[in-house]
Protein backbone atom coordinates (compact mmCIF):
# COMPACT_ATOMS: atom_id res chain seq x y z
CA UNK A 1 0.00 0.00 0.00
CA UNK A 2 1.65 3.24 -0.87
CA UNK A 3 0.05 6.54 0.45
CA UNK A 4 1.66 9.85 -0.82
CA UNK A 5 2.61 13.19 1.02
CA UNK A 6 1.11 15.75 -1.59
CA UNK A 7 -0.89 16.13 -5.24
CA UNK A 8 -2.80 18.42 -6.86
CA UNK A 9 -5.73 16.60 -8.76
CA UNK A 10 -7.93 19.19 -7.24
CA UNK A 11 -6.24 21.97 -8.56
CA UNK A 12 -7.11 20.54 -12.37
CA UNK A 13 -9.87 19.10 -11.62
CA UNK A 14 -11.22 22.47 -10.69
CA UNK A 15 -9.72 24.59 -13.96
CA UNK A 16 -11.15 21.46 -15.57
CA UNK A 17 -8.13 19.52 -16.82
CA UNK A 18 -8.05 15.70 -16.53
CA UNK A 19 -6.02 14.30 -14.28
CA UNK A 20 -2.17 13.71 -15.76
CA UNK A 21 -0.70 11.47 -13.41
CA UNK A 22 -3.88 9.93 -11.06
CA UNK A 23 -5.94 8.03 -12.55
CA UNK A 24 -8.42 7.46 -9.91
CA UNK A 25 -10.19 4.62 -11.84
CA UNK A 26 -7.31 2.62 -11.95
CA UNK A 27 -4.92 3.99 -9.46
CA UNK A 28 -5.29 0.88 -7.00
CA UNK A 29 -3.92 -1.53 -9.28
CA UNK A 30 -0.51 0.44 -8.81
CA UNK A 31 -0.86 0.20 -4.92
CA UNK A 32 -1.91 3.76 -4.32
CA UNK A 33 -4.36 4.13 -1.53
CA UNK A 34 -4.12 8.00 -1.59
CA UNK A 35 -2.54 10.68 0.46
CA UNK A 36 -2.50 14.04 1.16
CA UNK A 37 -4.74 16.04 -1.59
CA UNK A 38 -3.72 19.65 -2.01
CA UNK A 39 -6.17 22.73 -2.43
CA UNK A 40 -3.75 25.25 -3.62
CA UNK A 41 -4.77 28.57 -4.25
CA UNK A 42 -3.74 29.64 -7.82
CA UNK A 43 -3.54 33.40 -8.12
CA UNK A 44 -1.76 36.58 -10.28
CA UNK A 45 0.65 35.79 -12.54
CA UNK A 46 0.86 31.53 -13.46
CA UNK A 47 3.22 29.36 -12.27
CA UNK A 48 5.69 28.22 -14.47
CA UNK A 49 8.92 25.96 -13.72
CA UNK A 50 12.23 27.57 -14.66
CA UNK A 51 15.08 26.92 -15.72
CA UNK A 52 18.43 26.74 -13.47
CA UNK A 53 20.03 29.12 -12.49
CA UNK A 54 16.81 31.50 -11.13
CA UNK A 55 15.32 33.36 -9.27
CA UNK A 56 11.59 34.34 -9.56
CA UNK A 57 10.25 36.91 -7.31
CA UNK A 58 7.84 35.75 -4.30
CA UNK A 59 4.35 35.26 -5.86
CA UNK A 60 1.80 37.80 -5.04
CA UNK A 61 -0.11 37.59 -1.78
CA UNK A 62 -3.92 36.48 -2.40
CA UNK A 63 -6.61 39.21 -1.09
CA UNK A 64 -8.65 37.13 1.59
CA UNK A 65 -11.77 36.92 0.27
CA UNK A 66 -10.55 35.62 -2.88
CA UNK A 67 -8.75 32.96 -1.43
CA UNK A 68 -11.57 31.90 0.65
CA UNK A 69 -13.89 31.91 -2.46
CA UNK A 70 -11.46 29.77 -4.28
CA UNK A 71 -10.94 27.57 -1.62
CA UNK A 72 -14.34 26.97 -0.75
CA UNK A 73 -14.76 25.58 -4.87
CA UNK A 74 -11.46 23.52 -4.53
CA UNK A 75 -13.00 21.73 -1.28
CA UNK A 76 -16.42 21.19 -3.90
CA UNK A 77 -14.01 19.55 -6.05
CA UNK A 78 -12.70 17.72 -3.39
CA UNK A 79 -15.55 16.40 -2.27
CA UNK A 80 -17.07 15.19 -5.62
CA UNK A 81 -13.89 12.86 -5.94
CA UNK A 82 -14.30 9.47 -5.70
CA UNK A 83 -12.23 8.56 -2.84
CA UNK A 84 -13.20 8.68 0.79
CA UNK A 85 -12.20 11.47 3.19
CA UNK A 86 -9.84 10.72 5.71
CA UNK A 87 -10.94 11.10 9.05
CA UNK A 88 -8.53 8.35 10.61
CA UNK A 89 -5.87 6.49 10.21
CA UNK A 90 -7.79 3.30 9.96
CA UNK A 91 -9.49 5.07 6.95
CA UNK A 92 -6.61 4.12 4.75
CA UNK A 93 -6.47 0.41 3.36
CA UNK A 94 -4.77 -1.67 0.27
CA UNK A 95 -7.27 -1.37 -2.65
CA UNK A 96 -9.20 2.02 -1.83
CA UNK A 97 -8.11 5.50 -1.95
CA UNK A 98 -8.39 8.06 1.11
CA UNK A 99 -7.75 11.57 0.45
CA UNK A 100 -6.42 13.76 3.30
CA UNK A 101 -7.65 17.11 3.00
CA UNK A 102 -4.83 18.94 3.06
CA UNK A 103 -4.67 23.45 2.57
CA UNK A 104 -1.55 24.47 0.83
CA UNK A 105 -1.55 28.07 2.33
CA UNK A 106 -3.03 29.00 5.26
CA UNK A 107 -4.66 32.31 3.36
CA UNK A 108 -8.21 31.16 2.70
CA UNK A 109 -8.50 31.21 7.12
CA UNK A 110 -9.03 34.27 8.97
CA UNK A 111 -6.08 35.63 10.53
CA UNK A 112 -8.06 35.24 14.33
CA UNK A 113 -8.53 31.79 13.19
CA UNK A 114 -12.17 32.04 13.82
CA UNK A 115 -13.14 29.52 11.10
CA UNK A 116 -10.41 26.96 11.68
CA UNK A 117 -13.04 24.45 13.08
CA UNK A 118 -15.33 25.19 10.29
CA UNK A 119 -12.97 23.72 8.17
CA UNK A 120 -11.92 20.76 10.74
CA UNK A 121 -15.81 20.07 10.39
CA UNK A 122 -15.23 19.81 6.78
CA UNK A 123 -12.48 17.21 7.22
CA UNK A 124 -9.72 19.93 6.87
CA UNK A 125 -6.63 17.57 8.68
CA UNK A 126 -3.58 18.78 7.34
CA UNK A 127 -2.36 22.18 6.23
CA UNK A 128 0.81 24.25 4.65
CA UNK A 129 1.16 27.63 6.65
CA UNK A 130 2.18 29.04 3.09
CA UNK A 131 3.04 28.36 -0.14
CA UNK A 132 5.60 30.20 -1.83
CA UNK A 133 4.20 33.59 -1.11
CA UNK A 134 3.37 35.65 1.74
CA UNK A 135 0.04 35.44 3.47
CA UNK A 136 -1.08 36.65 7.10
CA UNK A 137 0.71 33.72 8.96
CA UNK A 138 3.92 33.53 7.71
CA UNK A 139 6.46 33.90 4.15
CA UNK A 140 7.28 31.25 1.50
CA UNK A 141 10.43 30.65 0.00
CA UNK A 142 10.11 32.23 -3.75
CA UNK A 143 11.61 29.66 -6.11
CA UNK A 144 15.64 30.28 -6.57
CA UNK A 145 18.10 27.79 -7.90
CA UNK A 146 20.69 27.76 -6.28
CA UNK A 147 19.72 28.79 -2.88
CA UNK A 148 19.32 28.12 0.59
CA UNK A 149 15.75 27.87 2.08
CA UNK A 150 16.82 31.21 4.30
CA UNK A 151 15.00 33.53 2.11
CA UNK A 152 12.84 35.85 4.21
CA UNK A 153 11.10 36.70 8.10
CA UNK A 154 9.65 34.00 10.12
CA UNK A 155 6.37 33.35 11.38
CA UNK A 156 3.57 36.15 12.37
CA UNK A 157 2.21 36.51 15.61
CA UNK A 158 -0.85 34.91 13.79
CA UNK A 159 1.09 31.90 12.38
CA UNK A 160 2.61 31.01 15.57
CA UNK A 161 -1.05 31.22 16.75
CA UNK A 162 -1.90 29.13 14.17
CA UNK A 163 0.28 26.08 14.61
CA UNK A 164 -1.00 26.07 18.50
CA UNK A 165 -3.90 25.61 17.13
CA UNK A 166 -3.58 22.96 14.87
CA UNK A 167 -1.92 20.89 17.12
CA UNK A 168 -4.68 21.39 20.01
CA UNK A 169 -7.49 20.09 17.16
CA UNK A 170 -5.08 17.58 15.96
CA UNK A 171 -4.53 19.30 11.66
CA UNK A 172 -1.10 17.81 10.71
CA UNK A 173 1.33 21.54 10.11
CA UNK A 174 3.73 21.16 6.67
CA UNK A 175 6.60 23.17 6.50
CA UNK A 176 6.90 22.49 2.78
CA UNK A 177 7.45 26.40 0.87
CA UNK A 178 8.15 27.83 4.05
CA UNK A 179 11.11 29.82 4.45
CA UNK A 180 13.89 28.42 6.75
CA UNK A 181 13.07 31.32 9.13
CA UNK A 182 9.48 30.19 9.48
CA UNK A 183 10.94 26.34 9.96
CA UNK A 184 12.59 27.38 13.04
CA UNK A 185 9.44 29.13 14.47
CA UNK A 186 7.35 26.05 13.41
CA UNK A 187 9.95 24.15 15.88
CA UNK A 188 9.76 26.15 18.75
CA UNK A 189 5.68 26.04 19.10
CA UNK A 190 5.26 23.01 17.54
CA UNK A 191 4.24 19.52 20.34
CA UNK A 192 3.56 17.23 17.20
CA UNK A 193 6.35 15.86 14.71
CA UNK A 194 7.51 18.32 12.08
CA UNK A 195 6.19 17.02 8.56
CA UNK A 196 7.65 17.94 4.60
CA UNK A 197 5.00 16.59 2.93
CA UNK A 198 6.94 17.26 -0.49
CA UNK A 199 10.56 18.06 -0.08
CA UNK A 200 14.11 16.85 -0.45
CA UNK A 201 17.63 17.17 0.40
CA UNK A 202 19.61 20.42 0.01
CA UNK A 203 22.73 18.38 -0.10
CA UNK A 204 21.79 17.06 -3.34
CA UNK A 205 19.72 19.62 -4.82
CA UNK A 206 20.54 23.14 -4.06
CA UNK A 207 16.85 24.57 -4.92
CA UNK A 208 15.32 26.93 -1.96
CA UNK A 209 12.35 24.35 -1.84
CA UNK A 210 14.51 21.58 -0.14
CA UNK A 211 15.80 21.16 3.46
CA UNK A 212 19.37 21.61 4.73
CA UNK A 213 20.71 18.91 6.72
CA UNK A 214 20.20 20.82 9.93
CA UNK A 215 16.48 21.06 9.44
CA UNK A 216 16.37 17.05 8.14
CA UNK A 217 17.93 16.42 12.02
CA UNK A 218 15.12 18.43 13.27
CA UNK A 219 12.20 16.80 11.42
CA UNK A 220 14.01 13.36 12.47
CA UNK A 221 14.28 14.69 16.41
CA UNK A 222 10.72 15.40 16.45
CA UNK A 223 9.65 11.81 15.18
CA UNK A 224 8.62 13.66 11.63
CA UNK A 225 8.93 12.24 8.08
CA UNK A 226 10.03 14.45 4.82
CA UNK A 227 8.28 13.37 1.50
CA UNK A 228 9.99 12.43 -1.06
CA UNK A 229 9.02 15.12 -4.03
CA UNK A 230 9.22 13.53 -7.60
CA UNK A 231 9.46 17.26 -9.15
CA UNK A 232 12.77 16.75 -11.33
CA UNK A 233 13.74 20.32 -10.62
CA UNK A 234 13.89 19.56 -7.01
CA UNK A 235 15.76 16.19 -7.61
CA UNK A 236 18.38 16.29 -9.97
CA UNK A 237 21.34 18.22 -8.97
CA UNK A 238 21.61 20.86 -12.21
CA UNK A 239 18.14 21.73 -11.19
CA UNK A 240 17.16 21.36 -14.90
CA UNK A 241 13.15 20.54 -15.60
CA UNK A 242 14.26 17.96 -17.40
CA UNK A 243 11.86 14.55 -17.78
CA UNK A 244 14.14 12.32 -19.24
CA UNK A 245 15.57 11.85 -15.61
CA UNK A 246 15.81 8.14 -14.05
CA UNK A 247 13.99 6.84 -11.00
CA UNK A 248 17.63 6.58 -9.41
CA UNK A 249 17.24 10.62 -9.10
CA UNK A 250 14.53 9.59 -6.56
CA UNK A 251 16.59 6.84 -5.14
CA UNK A 252 19.04 8.87 -4.05
CA UNK A 253 17.39 11.16 -2.45
CA UNK A 254 15.55 8.87 -0.42
CA UNK A 255 18.52 6.86 0.19
CA UNK A 256 20.10 10.23 1.32
CA UNK A 257 17.35 10.94 3.64
CA UNK A 258 17.53 7.64 5.26
CA UNK A 259 21.05 7.86 5.86
CA UNK A 260 20.54 11.45 7.63
CA UNK A 261 17.02 10.79 9.51
CA UNK A 262 16.47 6.85 9.51
CA UNK A 263 14.27 4.95 7.89
CA UNK A 264 11.55 5.72 9.85
CA UNK A 265 11.13 9.39 8.77
CA UNK A 266 11.62 9.54 4.89
CA UNK A 267 8.03 8.83 2.85
CA UNK A 268 6.78 9.55 -0.74
CA UNK A 269 5.45 13.20 -1.79
CA UNK A 270 5.47 13.02 -5.40
CA UNK A 271 3.75 16.39 -6.28
CA UNK A 272 1.88 14.02 -9.13
CA UNK A 273 -0.30 16.48 -10.81
CA UNK A 274 1.60 19.22 -9.96
CA UNK A 275 4.98 19.44 -11.47
CA UNK A 276 7.04 17.65 -13.88
CA UNK A 277 7.86 14.10 -12.91
CA UNK A 278 10.42 11.77 -14.32
CA UNK A 279 8.38 10.22 -17.48
CA UNK A 280 10.33 7.09 -16.84
CA UNK A 281 7.94 7.22 -13.46
CA UNK A 282 4.73 8.72 -15.74
CA UNK A 283 2.25 8.49 -13.08
CA UNK A 284 1.09 6.73 -10.12
CA UNK A 285 1.36 3.36 -12.58
CA UNK A 286 5.18 3.94 -11.84
CA UNK A 287 5.11 3.53 -8.08
CA UNK A 288 5.99 -0.48 -8.94
CA UNK A 289 9.19 0.35 -10.64
CA UNK A 290 10.13 3.10 -8.28
CA UNK A 291 9.67 0.28 -5.27
CA UNK A 292 11.61 -2.13 -7.66
CA UNK A 293 14.38 0.94 -7.78
CA UNK A 294 14.80 0.81 -4.11
CA UNK A 295 14.38 -2.98 -3.50
CA UNK A 296 17.67 -3.09 -6.09
CA UNK A 297 19.56 -0.35 -3.93
CA UNK A 298 19.00 -2.65 -0.67
CA UNK A 299 16.37 -1.72 0.88
CA UNK A 300 14.50 -4.46 2.69
CA UNK A 301 10.45 -5.38 2.57
CA UNK A 302 10.04 -3.86 6.10
CA UNK A 303 12.01 -0.75 5.03
CA UNK A 304 9.69 -0.17 1.95
CA UNK A 305 6.81 -0.90 3.87
CA UNK A 306 7.80 2.12 6.01
CA UNK A 307 8.82 4.43 2.92
CA UNK A 308 5.96 3.64 1.22
CA UNK A 309 3.13 4.21 3.81
CA UNK A 310 3.80 3.14 7.03
CA UNK A 311 5.49 6.63 7.88
CA UNK A 312 2.66 8.64 6.82
CA UNK A 313 0.33 6.42 9.04
CA UNK A 314 2.40 6.76 12.35
CA UNK A 315 3.01 10.48 11.92
CA UNK A 316 -0.76 10.77 11.35
CA UNK A 317 -1.94 8.48 14.00
CA UNK A 318 0.28 11.00 15.88
CA UNK A 319 -0.98 14.39 15.08
CA UNK A 320 -4.81 13.49 14.65
CA UNK A 321 -4.48 12.91 18.05
CA UNK A 322 -8.13 14.44 18.85
CA UNK A 323 -9.54 11.88 16.23
CA UNK A 324 -11.68 9.14 17.73
ZN1 LIG B 1 3.79 22.50 -3.44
Amino acid sequence: MIVDGHNDLVLRMWRGDGPLHIDLATATTTGFAGGFFALWIPWGAPFVEHEPPYDVPLAEPVPRDDARRIALELADVFETLPVSVARSVADFAPGHITAIMHLEGAEPLAPDLSDLEQWYARGLRSLGIVWSRRNAFGEGVPFRFPSVPDTGPGLTAAGRDLVAACNRLGILVDVSHLNEAGFWDVARVTDSPIVATHSNAHALCASSRNLTDDQLDAVAATGGVVGVNFAVGFLRADGRQDPDTPLTEIVRHVNYLVDRMGIDHVAFGSDFDGATVPDVLGGVEGLPALLDALRSSGHDEVALAKLASGNWLRVLAETWHSVA
